[in-house]
């Protein structure tokens, strides 16, 4: 197939493809499938070899939220039963952080519900990132706070976090849709005075929301152009309780060409399978592993995951292998991008990668290097948990599937804020 050779020879090279190559790949058949993840494999492979980043999320914070994101089971209104606690202590976030890292995690995610912290929350983060990093010094963190404030990433990079993740979660013409209480420009903003601290940057998007096959490839594109190290993928949990409880657009074969159509645009990026991996991938989940380098271990802020166990099974059967604590995760390239950032270089310019200025090298279009590995920077994972979306006004989705697994939507009642051991 044309399509798929022209995109793997760019994604060979560390070429992003054109808008309408990234629209073709949602159009493609299930007849077409296997191609697809089998062009996408050849890329993956290209850039992060067989290896698998395990991250660990550590929910601070849950529910009780003021703002409005309506995939979100913890957000204002939301009836979804989901654990609700405050900000855990740093040695009990500590306790849960160790199981992950235990289980093969290299990341850990900290990530607490809210519009944004104030200075006292980034205070307890501090404190929590010391106790974290006192058990397990090479343990990369990434911290999910929602808005930052000026200085706020700064001072969170000064305490030891290596990256921040903030998703866009979809298009910009869609995204007052699905959120009332902020808008798109303000997640962009925080995604680039992250990256503009010198954190690495994660940043993704959730399918399944109603959205458009435009609306996904604008999203990816616009990642893409932020800087983006990492690039959760979520696919929505539709939690009963939410507004979009009933809505399930995805089915297996369409999130493969989903995360195709993310990693032949963020070819030497790392693209990890987010929340929604078990309850919409279901037995093609090894799949993904070929398009996908990285996901989370065990279970999710507000929903349960497979055993941990199931997962390091699932990667070591399909003929992967997890990222060890002192491989790199990005190519090489991309990592020297990221320490220039850091250095104050290219750092402060997610916004000047973005209009495509003279900041070359910041993210957008990598040329580079063989499949070698990279430095020890790179991004993390946010909200792996979408709730529900409300459907996008006027976009019916481009694939259905009417069958409704709420079954398979377990809300987590293990681990972080509860007595029992966590899931990893
Ligand atoms: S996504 Fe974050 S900001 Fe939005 S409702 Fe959920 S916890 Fe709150």
């Amino acid at each position: 197939m044309d399509l798929l050779d022209t995109l793997t020879a760019k994604g060979l090279r560390g070429d992003v493809p054109t808008r309408e190559e990234a629209l073709a790949v949602l159009a493609t058949t299930d007849d077409e499938l296997l191609d697809v993840v089998a062009a996408a494999g050849k890329v993956r492979r290209r850039w992060f070899g067989r290896r698998v980043k395990l991250n660990y999320l550590v929910n601070l914070k849950s529910g009780l939220c003021p703002e409005d994101c309506s995939y979100c089971s913890q957000r204002l209104g939301s009836k979804a039963e989901i654990l609700k606690y405050t900000w855990l202590k740093p040695d009990q976030a500590a306790d849960a952080a160790r199981a992950g890292v235990a289980g093969g995690a290299k990341r850990v995610c900290l990530v607490a519900s809210g519009r944004g912290p104030t200075d006292r929350d980034i205070d307890r983060v501090t404190d929590t990132m010391a106790a974290i990093k006192e058990a397990d010094p090479e343990v990369e963190i990434c911290v999910c706070l929602g808005l930052l404030s000026d200085n706020q990433a700064e001072r969170l990079k000064a305490a030891g976090a290596d990256a921040y993740n903030h998703n866009l979660n979809t298009s910009e013409s869609t995204y007052g849709t699905i959120t009332k209480t902020h808008t798109y420009a303000d997640r962009v903003d925080t995604v680039q005075k992250a990256h503009g601290a010198g954190l690495s940057a994660c940043s993704g998007l959730i399918a399944g929301m109603g959205e458009s096959d435009e609306d996904l490839v604008d999203v990816v594109f616009a990642l893409r152009e932020l800087g983006s190290d990492s690039v959760p993928v979520n696919f929505l949990i539709p939690f009963e309780g939410t507004p979009l409880a009933k809505e399930w657009n995805l089915t297996p074969q369409r999130c493969l060409r989903i995360l195709a159509m993310v990693r032949f645009v963020n070819p030497d990026t790392e693209v990890r399978i987010a929340g929604g991996r078990e309850v919409h991938l279901r037995t093609l989940q090894p799949l993904g592993l070929h398009i996908a380098n990285s996901i989370f271990l065990g279970d999710y802020l507000t929903s349960e995951g497979q055993a941990g166990q199931a997962d390091l099974d699932m990667i070591k059967d399909a003929g992967f292998e997890v990222e060890g604590a002192g491989e790199a995760t990005l190519p090489r390239h991309r990592a020297d991008v990221a320490a220039a950032a850091q250095a104050g270089g290219c750092g402060t310019a997610a916004s000047a990668c973005g209009s495509g200025g003279g900041c070359g090298p910041c993210g957008g279009h990598s040329h580079a290097a063989p499949a070698e590995q990279a430095a020890p920077v790179e991004a993390a994972g946010e909200n792996a948990e979408a709730a529900a979306a409300e459907p996008t006004e006027g976009n019916e989705p481009a694939e259905g599937n009417d069958e409704l697994r709420s079954d398979l939507v377990k809300v987590r009642r293990r681990g972080a804020g509860t007595e029992l051991a966590p899931n990893a």
